[in-house]
């Protein structure tokens, strides 16, 4: 079968890239999604959580983030122009697909004073600008996108790429896990952090050069959502960037889901923890991640492996995430079932097991954990509460950067990679982003 174009991942990234070749008028386009259709996923489904339409979007928070400095390293590739004209346009995408109107963040009094008093607590306010689809929309977006797509590209679920065929240093098609060959002028690929580790192989066996990225390690934190709603009414979510005391280590703030859940994810056979927030249905907390990049450099440099170890450790102790009151951690003691019954914070994770996280952490990252919340206390009083509580481990890999040109072409001819699988992108507006970035450069060798 010849195809113009293969493109193979169905998150936002391969999503994105459709709607552009379909928007501009190209034909004979099939997207290959190894997992199954929106309406068939299930999010308990280990399965199903990552994989599937939508990829990683699906169950995601919906936050999309107008920003160079969050979701990825697109910005590396465009002037700073380009790039937010660019970032916007995807945006309304989103918008036109039912992503609600309102934005938080915009550059405000209110934002320039929390900025001024964060760097009061000695702490870097980085300023973002946020639209939240919310959990339970993001399905119905990620459904009408499908819809949009219907009739112009082939989409195909239930469908795993194996190979990338390519033959005197151009891209020939892709041989699918059954083994059936397609031929195509084009490949996108667009496999997610899930694919990660199908991309550096294929990466490999291509010659194309990857650099390994750092592995973030940290806690997901869980308080009263009143401790930090002055903040969370301004900007949403507050990124803040800490440089810690002792070691003197990038500490951050990530993913921050006001009236939000704490929930666990299941990566690669590791159970860590992770949060989101609806659009309507509230929670009397708010959650976020404080993370400490760790990258290495010789003898060792697999980042990927310490982390592993590390989110290992949690679950040989604790039988998956484990659960403290950061009052149980400062005095040294493990935090129990009847502990945590007297905590003013009720965990939205209640199956987290009670125990003791300074068995798990290497001191510089339990460190780096404590300054960071002490910085905050300053920010925002109660965030160093003995009733807040700390759920780990949270860790994100990042997939291996893959060696692309500005049109996020490979060395490959006409083979592009595109989105987090590529270690380009870290989010869903870039990744989305970069998905209309690559379409467009195969749209125009195709038109000449
Ligand atoms: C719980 C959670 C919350 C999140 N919240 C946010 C948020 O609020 N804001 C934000 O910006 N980001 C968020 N993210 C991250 C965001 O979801 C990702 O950055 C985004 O989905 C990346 O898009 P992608 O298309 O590159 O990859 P993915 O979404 O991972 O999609 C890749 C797809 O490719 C498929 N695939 C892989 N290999 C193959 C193959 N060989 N053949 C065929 N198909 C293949 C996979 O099955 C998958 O469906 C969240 C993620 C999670 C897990």
């Amino acid at each position: 079968m010849k195809y113009e174009v293969v493109i193979v991942g169905g998150g936002p990234a391969g999503i994105f890239a459709a709607l552009t070749l379909a928007d501009l008028g190209i034909q004979n386009v099939v997207l290959l999604e190894r997992g199954k259709d929106i309406g068939e996923r299930n999010r308990l489904d280990a399965d199903d959580m990552l994989c599937g339409w939508g990829g990683a979007g699906a169950y995601s928070d919906g936050k999309l983030t107008l920003s160079r400095e969050v979701g990825g390293y697109l910005g590396e590739f465009l002037n700073t122009k380009a790039f937010y004209d660019l970032l916007n346009e995807t945006d309304q995408v989103y918008v036109r697909h039912g992503a609600p109107d309102r934005l938080f963040g915009d550059i405000s009094p209110a934002v320039e004073a929390l900025a001024e008093r964060a760097s009061l607590a000695g702490l870097e306010y980085i300023p973002t600008r946020i639209r939240h689809i919310g959990t339970e929309n993001c399905q119905a977006i990620l459904a009408r996108m499908h819809d949009s797509l219907t009739g112009k590209v082939d989409i195909r679920t239930g469908c795993a790429v194996q190979t990338i065929l390519a033959d005197g240093g151009k891209v020939k098609g892709v041989k699918l896990a059954d083994g059936t060959v397609l031929e195509s002028r084009f490949v996108i690929v667009a496999p997610g952090r899930s694919g990660a580790q199908w991309m550096k192989e294929t990466a490999e066996s291509l010659n194309i050069k990857t650099k390994t990225s750092p592995v973030d390690i940290g806690v997901r934190v869980e308080l009263p959502a009143t401790v930090l709603k002055e903040i969370t009414d301004i900007s949403y979510e507050s990124k803040l960037i800490y440089y810690s005391k002792t070691f003197d280590d990038k500490v951050r703030t990530f993913c921050m889901n006001p009236y939000g859940e704490v929930v666990t994810e299941k990566i690669a056979g590791l159970v860590t923890v992770n949060g989101h927030s609806y659009a309507t249905k509230k929670s009397d907390n708010t959650n976020f991640a404080i993370l400490v990049s760790s990258s290495f450099t010789e003898p060792f440099d697999d980042p990927i492996a310490y982390g592993r170890y590390i989110a290992q450790l949690a679950n040989l102790l604790g039988g998956g995430v484990i659960m403290q009151r950061l009052g149980d951690l400062l005095a040294g003691r493990r935090s129990t079932r009847e502990r945590i019954s007297k905590c003013l914070t009720r965990p939205t994770l209640p199956q987290a097991t009670p125990g003791d996280l300074s068995f798990v952490f290497p001191y510089r990252h339990l460190l780096n954990i404590i300054e960071m919340l002490q910085a905050m206390e300053k920010l925002a009083p109660g965030v160093y509460s003995h009733q807040t509580l700390l759920y780990g481990v949270e860790v994100k890999f990042y997939s291996n950067r893959i060696e692309v040109t500005p049109d996020l072409e490979t060395k490959i001819r006409n083979l592009f990679a595109i989105g987090d699988g590529a270690g380009i992108t870290r989010g869903l507006l870039q990744s989305s982003a970069s998905g209309i970035l690559a379409a467009r450069a195969v749209a125009r060798r195709l038109n000449q």
